[in-house]
């Protein structure tokens, strides 16, 4: 088999890539290793209404469980902090649903698709990599092509073996424990969001709601911890008298939170989406970035592709870069102060920060609200909180 280009993996950054590059006329294959493409997910499903005219993804309700218009924060003792739109501001999707259509819309682009088809290792050709090595339905294959995207997910092996350095020490990585479970009492047109060092260690516990009593209910915790992510979801529903009896899916995953790969492109491989650590480290949300990391590796594709000049792909690293990476090398340094973050610190900030405090700080426009928290007379009192403070602007 031989192609322009080969994408492992189906999630969110293959398709994209696929799609764009075939809807420019160059021959294109996306492979999977699932059976099934998109399942089993590993995901809670929250994603910004914004994408899908960003990126010109259909908005199909095969794929739109629930429309979503804002969000609820819980402190450690309980205080509140409420962001609500009067539109919808962000839907929580069915990524079995999802990932299976963005693989359709690649293969209606004219790429071909191949599930149940796992990427081993990469051919070299006089030192030069020169496609993969994969396994389809048992049967090895050897995939030739001119440019080869690692699109294969956080434990991606494809841009190690070709060379490009993805390497994170465990505590760069956060563990997630999610149920798809019955759960009753919280307002299902909200994303609810639990904050404290007892709670979950530098993560968060959430609650994403799929229909008026099921819900995606799940945690994120350093990977590092002593515990377990499971330990304390299961200590979170129990304490809040949450009956456990009720579970119809267990996930599992990591997520990247600690940084981002540095060289994207080594030579005629691309790395995108989780598999280059591309990942909004506050809150762990990475589809939209893999998405945007996906469209601009594609523009370079479709354009080194044009001017058959394969030196033209390094752009990618710098346009990411340039782009996305400056933003989320600010939301890194915002999650390194978080996490200093005591109890009661939580306490305080969720109880004087307003709805549109938080609006701003989720769009990233932070520096006019942690100002307005320095002149605040419980953070002027505490030198630690000022000092905290200070090290965001
Ligand atoms: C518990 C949890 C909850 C999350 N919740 C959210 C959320 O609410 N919102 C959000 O935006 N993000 C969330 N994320 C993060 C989000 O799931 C990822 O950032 C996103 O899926 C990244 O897309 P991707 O295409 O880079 O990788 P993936 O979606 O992981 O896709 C990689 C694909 O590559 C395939 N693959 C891997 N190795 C090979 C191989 N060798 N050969 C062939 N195929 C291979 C896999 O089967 C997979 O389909 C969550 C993550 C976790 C773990």
């Amino acid at each position: 088999m031989k192609y322009d280009v080969v994408v492992v993996g189906a999630g969110i950054a293959g398709p994209i890539v696929a799609r764009n590059v075939a809807k420019a006329g160059y021959s294109v294959l996306l492979i999977d290793k699932k059976p099934a493409i998109g399942s089993p997910k590993q995901c809670a499903e929250g994603i910004s209404i914004k994408v899908f005219d960003k990126y010109d993804i259909p908005y199909d309700r095969r794929y739109i469980n629930r429309e979503i218009y804002g969000a609820r924060i819980y402190s450690p003792s309980g205080y509140e902090l409420e962001l609500r739109y009067n539109e919808v501001s962000g839907v929580i999707l069915e990524r079995k649903v999802f990932d299976k259509m963005l693989a359709y819309y690649a293969a209606k682009a004219g790429a071909d698709v191949l599930a149940r088809t796992e990427a081993l290792d990469v051919i070299r050709k006089d030192g030069k990599v020169a496609g993969i090595k994969a396994k389809h339905e048992d049967e090895p294959v050897e995939i030739y092509a001119d440019i080869i995207v690692a699109a294969d997910g956080v434990e991606s092996t494809v841009a190690r073996k070709a060379g490009i350095n993805t390497y994170a020490p465990p505590h760069e990585f956060d563990s997630s424990y999610e149920y798809e479970m019955l759960i009753e009492g919280f307002d299902p047109d909200l994303i609810h969001l639990w904050f404290g060092n007892e709670v979950a260690p530098r993560g968060y516990v959430w609650v994403f709601p799929k229909d008026e009593d099921r819900a995606n209910v799940g945690i994120g915790i350093a990977s590092d911890h002593p515990q377990t992510a499971k330990y304390y979801l299961d200590k979170w529903l129990k304490e809040n008298n949450i009956p456990m009896k009720k579970i119809l899916e267990v996930n599992v995953g990591l997520v990247p939170v600690g940084g981002f790969v540095k060289e994207l492109v080594k030579e005629n491989v691309l790395v995108v989406g989780d598999a280059a650590r591309q990942v909004n480290p506050m809150h762990g949300g990475g589809m939209a970035e893999a998405m945007e990391a996906g469209t601009i590796a594609s523009k370079w594709i479709v354009k080194a592709l044009e001017e058959e000049n394969l030196s033209l792909l390094q752009n990618y690293t710098a346009e990411w870069w340039e782009k996305d990476g400056k933003r989320l090398e600010g939301v890194l340094r915002v999650r390194r102060v978080t996490e200093k973050l005591t109890d009661e610190d939580l306490d305080l900030f969720i109880q004087i920060l307003s709805g549109a405090d938080a609006e701003k700080i989720a769009g990233g426009d932070y520096v006019e609200v942690i100002k307005a928290l320095l002149t605040h007379p419980k953070v002027l009192m505490s030198r630690r909180r000022l000092s905290l403070l200070k090290e965001l602007l």
